[in-house]
């Protein structure tokens, strides 16, 4: 069993010995070995003609340090690695690696889209003592931004509610989600979004489980819950097809990686 230690340590320091996560845009370098995936370790960089910005440290893997960075221009992939969007390297590494990868991206994120201060507009750097970044000018701190979400399956008579985003893969149904309001509860949030997005209301909503989800910076809260009352109508905006499924009769469902899936997985498991 793998452990993933996200204690901080400052970004200033000598690079030794270490497991490397850099990406270009959103897709990881990563090592091919017996149809497994592997983090480059110990990277010459040098060597491989790579320059990575916005070096961070993120944690440590069984004790060994781990560093996030950034490729840019990243014109060819030395021999022997592979660039794989971060979705497509779930199952192929063990979780605990998946996870550190999500982290990485989640902060690599945030880094770039904090260059400047959103005060004052002058340059920001990072600082020692905590993992952050601070304004040259005003002194104005920025910590990663985590933006929480919803995500709730809802069950009627057997049957689990699954809907179709328009920015889905063709053919792919999912249970409900959306983002948490300033100011609002999640118990909520579950409420809003079935209200808005399927009208319909829900009850005895319960809480699942959680999962970081580094597309590009989301804490996914999952609930289940029992539908309450209304029929369903689409906002045709967010959701432009939405339907009662039993268990023998399912869409194409999300991939194993995401907390919809297991939440499905969960009802498809569950009695009768
Ligand atoms: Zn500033």
């Amino acid at each position: 069993m793998l452990n993933f230690d996200m204690e901080y340590k400052s970004w200033n320091r000598e690079v030794r010995n270490s497991y490397w996560f850099l990406f270009s845009g959103q897709r990881l370098l990563v090592r091919e070995k017996e149809e497994q995936l592997e983090i480059p370790f110990d990277l010459d960089l040098n060597l491989l003609g790579i320059e990575p910005i916005d070096m961070m440290h993120i944690g440590a893997m069984d004790e060994i340090d781990c560093y996030a960075a950034s490729l840019p221009n990243m014109e060819f992939v030395p021999e022997g690695f592979i660039l794989k969007g971060l979705r497509e390297t779930y199952g192929l590494m063990a979780d605990e690696w998946f996870f550190a990868a999500g982290r990485a991206q989640h902060l690599i994120h945030w880094k770039e889209n904090h260059k400047f201060c959103g005060r004052c507009g002058n340059p920001m750097g990072m600082i020692e003592e905590e993992r952050a970044v601070k304004c040259t000018s005003c002194d104005h701190i920025v910590y990663p931004r985590i933006s929480p979400a919803i995500i709730v399956a809802v069950i009627k008579e057997g049957e689990i509610l699954l809907a179709r985003s328009s920015r889905f893969p063709t053919g792919m149904y999912s249970i409900i989600a959306g983002f948490v309001e300033p100011g609002e509860t999640l118990e909520a949030c579950v409420n809003r979004e079935l209200k808005e997005e399927v009208g319909i209301e829900a009850k005895n909503i319960r809480y699942f489980a959680s999962q970081p989800w580094p597309f590009p910076d989301s804490l996914m809260v999952g609930f289940t819950a029992e539908y309450s009352s209304g029929e369903i109508v689409i906002d045709n905006k967010e959701i432009v097809d939405a339907n009662w499924f039993s268990k023998d009769l399912l869409p194409q469902l999300p991939g194993k990686a995401s907390i919809a899936r297991k939440i499905i997985d969960w009802y498809l498991s569950s009695t009768p």
